[in-house]
């Protein structure tokens, strides 16, 4: 697996060249020589480079093969599409997506309040606003406010309740009025049909979401009763997110068609518009045969056209707009998370560690030879004599015969045996050798939280490709697992004997090494936790110019430490005065020296949490070499 999967998950996105990864755009630079140049200015922890092209690839990409579809199908519909802003709502990337979406009339999905003000001042008037989720009078009203300020709005009936309130806030805000206006009306159906896989639960009649069809036709009659059924134009469904297998969603597309048709011929005559929700999976395998997504872009735009024509047809009904609210289809790749290694765990496992005596206990010696004369030939044989000896060292130990020189020699000989055993017999494909490399794995300490930057890894196991920044012409040999730098086990991402990762042996006292984590653009940020006070990486977004040079642009740097405590409403003012107190009171310091502390403490509190680097390691290594 040199390449990493490249060739799976990248979409052509990035390129390996030399023994880069570079970004396959323009003037093709590295992700290392970006990284290098952000790190040169000071910022030594983890990085979030956003990348806008790759954001309009993906708008155009689904515009497009909705277009072709329409085409194809001579659709008499138009296309739209909103972007659902739960997916990431950073102001880097939701002014990155409206700047390269303004050629399609590209609108917003708002599903709480404080993501409806967002969607209503950025979204271009006239470009589709849909509003989803649960709603109360407040929330209705801002609705109402952003129909008069002209904007193209659609609100979501998730229930008969909100259809009341919407009733009542109609009256308060167009009783008394010349122009009375109204935001369009959708409603969410709840479909027998669900998805598939970790995010399948918003669909089905288990749904949180949704009118059953004896609402439906309660909320029909309701809106006929109050003069509003000339404002019912949307029907709208979510099936779940990252649907792998097209079959639910064709499922889903053929009772909804019937719902529209039906509700149509009953005399909603506004109704016009489908909403199909997300659910447009992306493909972050990493491994061949692994893959997560059944189905292309196109297939999905021909099965939505398509068969929405078909029931039309059957129905004698107009063809209805179709709505996409794509999210993690559009976000994803628009992100790479570069995170600095900062150690490798189990170096000590080196000849060099050894201690062995003028006089060894005999099992050690034998365990010594093995390691000197392992050939090929006896590979296996030798392998499976020092396993037996580790156990019955172990047990010496435990027994108290052999002291904690004797089990750190047992260690590093076995480890060394097992690392000798694999390469000799590397191209044997034994479940064993596998079940081997899991003892072998080198951890690899990388500067970044996995709370913070892969939340969906902690709390789904949702995989994300990782791979090298360079190295990429040398076979990376480690069967390599990685450790976040939170005080938490769960900020592990293990070795994976089926889906394993190798990374390459390296000494990073001697050079860097970062690991590039692709396709975090959806979800991750929001849902990333401030566990241990790790905080949303130093971020930026890399623009390319008409001559094809990248900017690095718009760069915030991680919350300091005094910022991340204000977040949990520490009063910092009193924090600040304690230990500003604590120093002039100290007797250990004089005046000079209290001047100077307080002087380092600040610099310290003006820094984020991340570490820069373990200073420590180059001085023990260095301290244990000469030692030896
Ligand atoms: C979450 C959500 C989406 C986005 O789903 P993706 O799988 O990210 O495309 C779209 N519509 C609704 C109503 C949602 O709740």
């Amino acid at each position: 697996m040199q390449d990493f999967g490249l060739s799976i998950w990248s979409d052509n996105n990035f390129v390996i060249e030399d023994d880069t990864v570079n970004i396959n755009h323009a003037s093709k630079p590295s992700l290392l020589k970006i990284t290098q140049e952000i790190r040169e200015k000071g910022y030594k922890g983890p990085l979030l480079l956003r990348f806008p092209h790759l954001i309009q690839k993906q708008i155009s990409s689904l515009f497009e093969s909705f277009e072709k579809a329409k085409q194809e199908f001579q659709y008499q519909g138009s296309f739209q599409a909103v972007f659902p802003l739960k997916v990431n709502q950073f102001p880097n990337f939701i002014d990155a997506l409206m700047a390269v979406s303004e050629n399609y009339s590209y609108g917003l999905e708002a599903g709480s309040k404080a993501e409806l003000i967002i969607a209503i001042s950025k979204t271009p008037i006239g470009a589709p606003i849909t509003v989803n989720g649960f709603k109360d009078k407040e929330m209705i009203s801002l609705c109402f406010i952003a129909a008069k300020m002209g904007h193209n709005i659609t609100v979501t009936i998730e229930g008969l309740g909100e259809l009341e309130t919407i009733i009542e806030v109609n009256r308060e805000f167009n009783a008394a009025v010349e122009n009375p206006v109204i935001p369009k009306i959708g409603v969410r159906i709840r479909l027998h049909s669900s998805g598939i896989g970790i995010w399948a639960k918003s669909g089905g009649y288990s749904s949180k979401f949704g009118l059953t069809s004896t609402e439906l036709l309660e909320a029909y009659e309701m809106l006929k009763n109050h003069d509003l059924l000339s404002q019912l134009w949307m029907i709208h469904f979510h099936i779940g997110s990252q649907m792998g297998d097209i079959a639910p969603l064709k499922k889903a597309l053929r009772e909804a068609g019937n719902i529209y048709a039906e509700l149509k011929k009953r005399g909603a005559d506004a109704l016009g518009a489908i909403n199909i929700g997300g659910g447009l999976a992306v493909e972050y395998s990493q491994h061949e045969g692994n893959q997560e997504r059944n189905y292309s872009l196109q297939e999905f735009a021909n099965d939505v056209v398509y068969l929405m024509q078909e029931i039309s047809k059957s129905k004698g009904v107009a063809e209805p707009d179709i709505f996409t609210e794509s999210g993690r289809y559009i976000a994803a790749s628009h992100s790479v998370l570069v995170a600095p290694v900062l150690e490798l765990f189990s170096q000590e496992y080196t000849a060099k560690g050894l201690r062995l005596k003028e006089k060894n206990p005999p099992l050690i010696e034998e365990l010594y030879a093995l390691f000197n004369t392992i050939s090929r030939e006896h590979a296996r044989e030798y392998l499976h004599d020092a396993l037996d000896h580790m156990e019955s060292l172990l047990t010496l130990f435990d027994l108290g015969y052999i002291d904690l020189e004797d089990r750190s020699n047992t260690e590093i000989l076995v480890n060394l045996i097992i690392k000798k055993a694999i390469a000799l017999l590397q191209n044997e494909d034994s479940n064993e050798l596998k079940k081997l490399q899991d003892r072998i794995q080198e951890k690899y300490l990388v500067n970044f939280s996995a709370f913070q930057s892969l939340p969906d890894f902690w709390g789904l196991k949702q995989h994300f490709p990782v791979m090298p920044l360079d190295k990429l012409q040398t076979k990376p040999t480690n069967p390599a697992s990685i450790w976040d730098i939170t005080c938490d086990s769960d900020g592990e991402i293990g070795f994976n004997r089926d889906l394993p990762l190798y990374l390459h042996d390296i000494d990073v006292s001697k050079e860097e090494y970062f690991l590039a984590f692709f396709l975090t653009g959806a979800y991750q940020e929001v849902l990333g936790m401030k566990h241990n006070l790790f905080t949303h990486p130093t971020e930026c977004v890399i623009a390319f110019d008409e001559a094809g040079d990248y900017h690095i642009e718009k760069l915030i740097e991680a919350q300091n430490l005094m910022d991340v405590l204000d977040d949990l409403d520490y009063d910092t003012k009193s924090i600040d005065t304690t230990l500003k107190l604590r120093i002039s009171e100290s007797p250990y310091l004089s005046a000079d020296e209290k001047r100077e502390v307080l002087g380092k403490l600040y610099l310290f509190l003006s820094e984020n949490s991340y570490l820069k680097t373990i200073q420590a390691n180059d001085e023990t290594r260095k301290k244990y070499e000469n030692s030896n």
